[in-house]
């Protein structure tokens, strides 16, 4: 596997627990699983469970089951079972031969439902939905059976056989445990364990009309796994009780134990697949990969690395209390990997063209700079300074402030890799700035300091014939709120949406050597951030880079100086 590198020596309850259970020889190997629901797409918060499952397996020399849980087969879709397998193995983890679906056992768990009936634990319910909610109580107060709990175990057969057969309607009955009608566990008071669903199952194809439910499907898939530790997230919690009164009361394999852990939340974003489903059909994001989305796909095309992922995953641990984490957690994993190892390029965004009066017209002077500061086997790059070049429309004031050290009319500023220009005239286009004329010093080049003055500021720039235009995008937070639908919106997380979570701009000027760009490259633009190539292709086909990440965390002070004016 890839993420051998981790340092982190993670000792969370969990992992605790796994120990203890190992050297009690309660387990002689360990056993989890990843159960996802092929109705959506994976985001930030399975990587998670992924991570956990995974990474346990992997530390105890266990198994990890990549176990799709595909019991509702009208929410389930064959696109989404590739996608999930596509983003757990780019993520780094393996399953082998270890690739399950619940519908794998769909016969055994019928078995399984039989003998709950024969044992007179359970029962075919003839109340519709709305008599089962009805009689079903409320968190204060119990519920009452129902006039069909007493039905005899003959009866009961026959009647689920019947809807086995496909002899009932869909609605009209299910299968119910016989728990507890009065218990202060809601989970206990006759849980639905089948229902009938005349629909085709994307595995079992028109095998089966009734269909178990999850609390049913789970820790008995678990247990014919042969699961020990059945890891799942904090609001299974009430469903313990059901998931152990279920192993208990069949004959099964073994006995997984569930362990709960809380759900990763991040600011600004949501993580539902059911309001990631909602942003993608109603286009506020132009698909599950969005690079403003933080699912596996969109967070890949923005250009995070995998390991970036699995450095954030370790950061942020395991505990049971509530994960709410910060983005800049996240942002600041994509920082540490893509420094390591990305290519550093210089790129304009909103190109001012300069032209060097004092450069000889038609001539080039060659620079080859390191491609990665600090890892010399990485090479270099050619560029070319010539008379006419682009910098940051941001890096030229006309009436700068104090402190200002970039270039202004009558001063200096180093150009990165090459000479220290000083602008001497602002030519004007329509009462707008169009191009500055400046003159180099010939004695400056790269490395050697200028002589009887200071140059503090130094910028990118490319040479203005060379370059090659690109389209690039900058992302901001997807949501303006910290948590979308919680405050003032009354639960409209799309009133949350942020207008300006992306800007496009369209002519930007890149250095030559990223015609060679393949799709998901990522470049290091200097003073700018992380790029990634878009993985789409654009409409124009000229390049396109998502920005991954800033250099530094900008977002933090730009929200406070918000904070500080309002
Ligand atoms: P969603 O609410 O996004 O639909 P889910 O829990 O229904 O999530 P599943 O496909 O059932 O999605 O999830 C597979 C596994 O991933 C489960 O074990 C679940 O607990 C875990 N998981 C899902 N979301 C998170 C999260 N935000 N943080 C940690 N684990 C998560
Ligand atoms: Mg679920």
């Amino acid at each position: 596997m890839t993420y051998e590198n981790s340092k982190i020596n993670t000792t969370d309850f969990i992992r605790k627990t796994i120990r203890e259970d190992l050297s009690s020889g309660k387990h002689k190997q360990i056993i989890t699983r990843f159960p996802p629901e092929p109705n959506g797409h994976l985001h930030i918060g399975h990587a998670k469970s992924i991570h956990l499952n995974f990474g346990i397996a992997k530390e105890f020399k266990g198994i990890c089951f990549m176990r799709f849980d595909d019991t509702n087969p009208i929410k389930e879709d064959e696109q989404y079972v590739e996608g999930i397998l596509k983003d757990v193995s780019w993520l780094g983890y393996e399953w082998e031969e270890k690739l399950t679906y619940a519908s794998d056992y769909f016969e055994k768990l019928y078995v399984f439902a039989e003998e709950l009936i024969k044992k007179g634990k359970a029962y075919v319910e003839s109340l519709d939905a709305k008599k089962i909610r009805e009689y079903r109580g409320t968190l204060t107060e119990g519920g009452k059976d129902s006039p069909f709990r007493e039905r005899t175990v003959e009866e009961n057969l026959t009647l689920f056989r019947k809807m086995r057969n496909g002899e009932y309607k869909d609605g009209s009955l299910v299968l119910r445990a016989k728990i507890d009608m009065s218990s202060p566990n809601i989970n206990l008071r006759d849980p639905v364990l089948y229902r009938i669903r005349k629909v085709s199952h994307l595995r079992t194809k028109g095998k089966w009309c009734i269909y178990p439910l999850y609390d049913f499907t789970h820790g008995l898939s678990d247990a014919l796994e042969g699961v020990t530790h059945s890891l799942c997230t904090l609001e299974f919690e009430d469903h313990r009780p059901l998931y152990n009164w279920i192993l208990e009361e069949v004959s099964a394999p073994c006995l997984p134990r569930q362990i709960e852990f809380s759900r990763l939340n991040l600011h600004y974003s949501l993580l539902s697949k059911r309001k990631l489903i909602q942003l993608v059909e109603d286009g506020h994001v132009t698909g599950w990969d969005d690079p403003r989305m933080l699912t596996i796909s969109g967070l890949r095309r923005r250009g995070y690395p995998a390991s970036a992922i699995r450095l954030f995953c370790e950061r942020i641990g395991i505990s049971k209390s509530e994960n709410n984490i910060d983005m800049t957690v996240l942002e600041d994993c994509a920082r540490e990997e893509l420094d390591k190892n990305v290519p550093r390029v210089m790129a304009v965004l909103r190109p001012l063209k300069v032209i060097i009066t004092n450069f000889p017209e038609g001539q080039t002077e060659l620079f080859e700079p390191a491609s990665h500061p600090k890892i010399s086997e990485m090479g270099s790059r050619k560029i070319n300074f010539s008379r006419e070049i682009y910098i940051e429309a941001d890096d030229f004031r006309e009436n700068p402030p104090d402190n200002y050290f970039r270039l202004s009319p009558g001063n200096e500023v180093r150009l990165r890799f090459a000479y220290v220009i000083r602008c001497n005239e602002v030519i004007y286009k329509n009462g707008e700035v169009s191009a500055l004329h400046c003159t180099y010093d010939k004695e400056t080049r790269s490395g050697v300091k200028p002589i009887g003055r200071k140059v503090k500021g130094i910028i990118h720039w490319v040479s203005a014939h060379e370059s090659v235009s690109a389209e690039v995008r900058l992302y901001d937070r997807l949501f303006s709120n910290p948590f979308p639908g919680r405050a003032d919106t009354k639960g409209d997380f799309i009133k949350d949406l942020n207008p300006a979570s992306i800007e496009t701009i369209s002519d930007c000027k890149v250095e030559p050597g990223i015609k060679e760009a393949k799709s998901e490259d990522v470049l290091q633009f200097e003073r700018l951030g992380y790029f990634c190539v878009d993985s789409k292709l654009s409409r124009t086909d000229a390049l396109v880079f998502n920005r991954t990440v800033t250099l530094r965390d900008t977002w933090a002070k730009v929200e406070q100086g918000q904070k500080r004016q309002s």
